[in-house]
């Protein structure tokens, strides 16, 4: 895939970018690496002036950072707003609780003294996707930077100047050059970066097939790794549900981001005593959506982040319609410029389509009715992945019962899936492993060393 900037609303290619050469990477992981030997030794309180600094920069020059994002992937002007004070956030709340997660624990033992401390481990390398340009970032970097690892970041190919943007953000909060670097590279070159001594670790949120390869590299030379991959989350709405605040908050997780978030809700399982009235609720909301410049105030879905995110969708639509699926509304990409997919909703969703069994990233809804609780759990765990869930419901027992039997990361009752800076962010089965956020996710790169004195 091109480095570059392709404005996803035109289709007009803004700026391209050489990948790094091999000299250019081993002169970034050099200096990654011999930043880390001083790095490493700098105290939290350190660590957490640069964070709060970071978290001015991105507050002050909001407008600026939203607008690169809207302007490489297509998201909503508003929503990147929200997404650049989102990472102030996490990098508030890592300055401030960063030490306190970090500090030694010590237990008693048979030892005179006995403790454990974590300790950083080293170059840690993220391989990110377009979706959240900045928040897929700095969810991770705030809390390894804050342990005391450094980071080299290979975003996107499609987001570039997101990428360019971030190192100089940490650059400029006072962080040396070394500790956080952008790498321009395709994704081909990702094997050897994983494969070089001096890099430690790999995070990777993205599709499946690319947590399988950096996994597999990276299991090949035992380095640890964190995936957050794909996520087909069910939306369940039973029959005691609040039904009008249900729908609404079904457009937003469904919407969110033009349709592309991995915790997103993609299918909605309502049982039929209830289905006929939700499906008229959410088919007039999506129908008040509007689509269009994702620059203008009162768009709520722009264009999808690039043409083959495009094309993918409408295969697995069409394919779903072409197997048996009724179309509530939309079903089709839009005409003229720009990656435009509508809202959509299908339902009488047949066995073995990819609406059953795909991850759909885009404005589609899949809407499927169930018989009782026990037939809606059956389905939401119908599927290979495991990210987040959410049940709409007033009853203990059927809660109680979701929270059991939910196989999911996390589990939301009555509100949609979201992250929380203070709580941990992460997936079961296929989804994934590892977790982000909260202390979890501050320890996951970090040696978790024990000391033992007689
Ligand atoms: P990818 O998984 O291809 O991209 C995510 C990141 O991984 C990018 O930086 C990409 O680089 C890199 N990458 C891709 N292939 C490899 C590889 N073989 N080795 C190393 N790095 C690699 O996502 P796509 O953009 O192609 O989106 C496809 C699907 O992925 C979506 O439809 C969705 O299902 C899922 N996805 C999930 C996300 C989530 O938040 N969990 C986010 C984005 C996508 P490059 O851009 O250079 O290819």
């Amino acid at each position: 895939m091109m480095i570059a900037t392709i404005n996803p609303t035109t289709g007009e290619t803004l700026q391209t970018f050489m990948a790094l050469t091999a000299t250019e990477i081993e002169h970034k992981l050099d200096l990654a690496d011999s930043t880390f030997q001083n790095y490493r030794k700098s105290s939290f309180e350190s660590r957490a002036d640069k964070l709060l600094k970071v978290a001015t920069i991105l507050e002050d020059d909001a407008p600026e950072w939203a607008r690169l994002m809207t302007l490489e992937m297509g998201k909503p002007f508003q929503s990147a707003i929200a997404e650049v004070n989102k990472c102030a956030l996490v990098c508030r709340y890592y300055a401030e609780h960063g030490a306190d997660f970090l500090k030694d624990r010590v237990v008693e033992t048979d030892a005179s003294y006995s403790y454990v401390t974590y300790q950083p481990l080293g170059v840690i390398l993220a391989v990110m996707p377009w979706n959240f340009p900045f928040w897929q970032v700095f969810r991770f970097a705030a809390p390894t930077l804050m342990a005391g690892n450094v980071a080299l970041l290979k975003h996107a190919s499609n987001v570039p100047q997101c990428a360019l943007a971030i190192a100089t953000i940490f650059k400029g909060a006072g962080f040396a050059k070394g500790v956080f670097q952008s790498l321009l590279i395709e994704s081909g070159q990702v094997e050897q970066v994983i494969r070089d001594d001096r890099v430690k670790a790999v995070t990777l949120t993205g599709s499946e097939l690319a947590g399988q390869k950096v996994a597999s590299v990276a299991g090949e030379v035992l380095k640890k790794s964190v995936l957050e991959l794909g996520g087909s989350d069910p939306f369940i709405v039973l029959e005691d549900a609040d039904l009008e605040e249900a729908a609404t908050v079904a457009v937003e997780g469904r919407m969110r981001n033009n349709g592309q978030s991995c915790i997103a809700s993609k299918r909605f399982i309502v049982v039929e005593a209830i289905a006929p009235k939700f499906e008229k609720l959410l088919l007039e909301k999506f129908q008040a959506l509007k689509i269009g410049d994702p620059m203008a105030e009162d768009t709520d879905i722009g264009p999808l982040a690039t043409p083959a995110i495009l094309a993918e969708l409408n295969h697995q639509v069409q394919k779903t319609i072409d197997m048996g699926a009724r179309v509530v509304m939309g079903g089709k990409p839009l005409q003229g410029k720009g990656n435009f997919y509508p809202p959509t909703i299908l339902t009488n969703i047949p066995e073995d389509s990819p609406a059953m069994t795909e991850e759909f990233f885009g404005p589609v809804a899949l809407l499927f009715t169930v018989k009782d609780v026990q037939r809606a759990i059956a389905l939401a765990n119908n599927t290979s992945l495991g990210l987040g869930a959410c049940v709409w419901t007033q009853n203990e027992k059927n809660i109680e019962r979701c929270i059991r039997d939910i196989e999911a990361g996390s589990l939301f009752i009555n509100d949609m899936v979201k992250s929380d800076v203070r709580l941990p962010f992460g997936g079961i089965k296929r989804s994934g492993y590892g977790r982000e956020l909260s202390v979890e996710g501050i320890r996951e790169f970090v040696n978790i060393k024990t000391i033992w004195q007689k």
